[in-house]
This record gives C-alpha cells, sequence and structure tokens, in this order.
C-alpha cells in the first residue's frame, strides 16, 4: 500500500486515507458524460459506470448502481447523531464518497477516482 500511496497529493491523500470530505461541486468528474468507468484513484478498481452516473443536485458525482457489488463496500456510521453510509472500495478500503441512506444512491468523489474509457 505504501507504492500506492506515492504519487498522491495532499488533498488525495486527505480524501483517500483520512476519510475527508471533498468539497461539493469542485470535483472534476461531476460534469463528466462521456462514457466510461470511474476506477479507485489508489488501486485502480472498478468502481461505477458512466451510464449509471445521474445528476442528484448535490455538488458530488452520483450513482444508481455500483460497477459490480463486489467492487463496493457501505460503512454505515451513526456518530454526529445522524446515520450516514460511508462509500469505500473493497479491495484497499479507501475512502470514496459519504452519503445518507434514504437517498439510496452512492457517490464518488473526484479526488477519489479517476475516469477511463
Ligand atoms: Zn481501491
Amino acid at each position: 500500500m505504501a507504492i500506492l500511496e506515492h504519487g498522491l497529493n495532499d488533498e488525495e491523500r486527505r480524501v483517500l486515507l483520512n476519510h475527508g470530505t471533498e468539497a461539493p461541486f469542485c470535483g472534476t468528474l461531476l460534469e463528466e458524460k462521456r462514457a466510461g468507468v470511474f476506477c479507485c484513484r489508489l488501486c485502480g478498481l472498478p468502481l461505477f459506470q458512466t451510464k449509471t452516473k445521474f445528476e442528484s443536485g448535490t455538488g458530488w458525482p452520483s450513482f444508481n448502481t455500483p460497477y459490480d457489488p463486489e467492487h463496493v463496500r457501505a460503512i454505515t456510521d451513526t456518530s454526529y447523531g445522524m446515520v450516514r453510509v460511508e462509500t469505500r472500495c473493497a479491495r484497499c478500503d479507501s475512502h470514496q464518497a459519504t452519503s445518507f441512506p434514504t437517498a439510496r444512491r452512492l457517490r464518488a468523489s473526484a479526488t477519489a477516482s479517476t475516469r477511463r474509457p
């Protein structure tokens, strides 16, 4: 994992490894509409496909379904007095995004993922 971490900038390190939250509307993938796959920034595992992406109005890229249910792990977080679901890469356990379970959607942050054709 030390090798994978090499090459991350400070912001990527904060989001992926320290489970930080990317500010909304700043991600470069929010407007991305070209067909492709969103992969984990850290280990390259495919997480989402552009065709399941939709405009949620939240400021983060949102998806109806994962690329493969086995590739994404959902961790329920009840701290701060509310229920939130954290999305993590199932292979390297890096943080991808946080969402509310009522929304029934998955999110990716541009910091935590890269797009591949
Ligand atoms: Zn990963």
